[in-house]
């Protein structure tokens, strides 16, 4: 059973920390479902498969495609593969386009789970993210979803935010307790490059937290969920027991996905392609039954370091067999000698059969991946 993703690369209003790949112009999304239909048809052999288990929209912002436009793509993703009757479908959601009727829209279509981006329960949070939705809107939202059908939520929140103290945090978490979701997502924010928050920090317009109120916020999270029956899967996401988000699990642990639209990438184990990250060129070269892409064989060191970077994120961590099978015996070796390095200082355990973060470990893990790179 085979992943696929798709990318939707529309947004209503520029959320200042993105930097994802998304337009604002939305002219073009009719050209755009036409070429994404297209791509389905030029790519479907790559996943050496006809059945999905998984099926992930994402953005950009997914509902800002129509019902009609959903139920086009589902039409052309059946034309070339069988979608299993248990497959995860996942939509991503902005709260303000969560209405009553298009979350009964989405439930008809076949859309089986949904992930709302709330990032905050409060108004200033929001505003100061430029979000286009308001603390109201976000618990409207999973109501409306709940309404609808749906019994597999999943939210995002953000932690880390300049001036959120430990408090406000606390309380963002609590209206989570009073939704009843199934998963959460929580993620630090981060400055990224070439984002309007970027400029807003180089202007000192905005100081970012300090390492230590992160550390303090995301020690809290763990804490939470532990008390409110969320288990940790991965150093961001955290579900009630069985509800996993299949869609990520199969990514991590190494299986083949074609992802298509703008800027989406693909991986069969060992080869890469990605699309451009232009729309109007996605669409242009569709239109002519071509595609535009830039691709990469994956080195045999890439394939370990690939595996050790997406399992090292992981609860169950790295599986030493695997990483033997995929190492030579000097590189093995040397990998050993650092685990126990890392073993020491307390950031990774071992266990008869896997490697894997400590709670302080999750905190610094790109070192950690980054130490153990061949
Ligand atoms: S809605 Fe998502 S993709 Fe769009 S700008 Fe905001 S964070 Fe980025």
């Amino acid at each position: 059973m085979s992943s696929l993703y798709l990318h939707i690369p529309y947004c209503k209003k520029l959320c200042y920390y993105c930097d994802f790949h998304f337009s604002l112009n939305l002219k073009t999304k009719a050209d755009f479902v036409a070429a994404l239909c297209k791509e389905l048809e030029l790519q479907h052999n790559f996943l050496n498969d006809t059945a999905l288990d998984t099926i992930y929209f994402g953005g950009g912002t997914p509902s800002v495609l129509s019902p009609d436009e959903i139920q086009y793509i589902f039409a052309t993703i059946r034309r070339f593969w069988n979608i299993s009757p248990t497959a995860e479908i996942t939509f991503e959601c902005n709260p303000d386009d969560l209405n009553l009727p298009f979350c009964k829209e989405l439930y008809s279509l076949g859309i089986n789970r949904l992930s709302i981006g709330i990032q905050s329960f409060f108004d200033d949070e929001l505003h100061m993210l430029n979000r286009r939705h308001t603390a109201y809107e976000a618990q409207q939202s999973v109501h409306n979803a709940q309404q609808a059908g749906f019994s597999n939520i999943t939210i995002d929140l953000m932690y880390g935010l300049p001036h959120q103290t430990l408090e406000r945090w606390k309380q963002n978490l609590d209206r989570v307790s009073q939704l009843n979701v199934q998963h959460l997502s929580c993620y630090a924010l981060t400055v990224e490059k070439n984002t309007a928050l970027a400029q807003s920090v180089k202007r000192k317009q905005v100081i970012p937290q300090s390492d230590d109120v992160y550390i303090q916020q995301y020690n809290y999270l763990i804490q939470w969920c532990e008390q409110h029956g969320f288990e940790q899967y991965e150093i961001s996401n955290f579900a009630k027991r069985g509800m996993y988000s299949r869609h990520n699990s199969n990514y991590w642990s190494g299986k083949s996905y074609l992802g298509v639209g703008p800027s989406a990438h693909s991986f069969n184990g060992t080869y890469r392609f990605w699309n451009t990250a232009h729309n109007q060129k996605y669409i242009d070269t569709l239109q002519n039954n071509q595609l535009l892409q830039e691709s990469e064989q994956l080195s045999h060191s890439n394939i370990c370091n690939e595996y050790i970077m997406t399992t090292l994120r992981t609860i169950q961590g790295i599986e030493i067999q695997r990483v033997q099978q995929l190492m030579t015996s000097e590189e093995f070796d040397s990998f050993l000698k650092q685990v126990q390095t890392l073993i020491q200082s307390e950031k990774l355990c071992m266990s008869a059969s896997h490697i894997y973060c400590t709670s302080q470990g999750f905190m610094v893990s790109d070192m950690i991946i980054a130490e153990l790179f061949v």
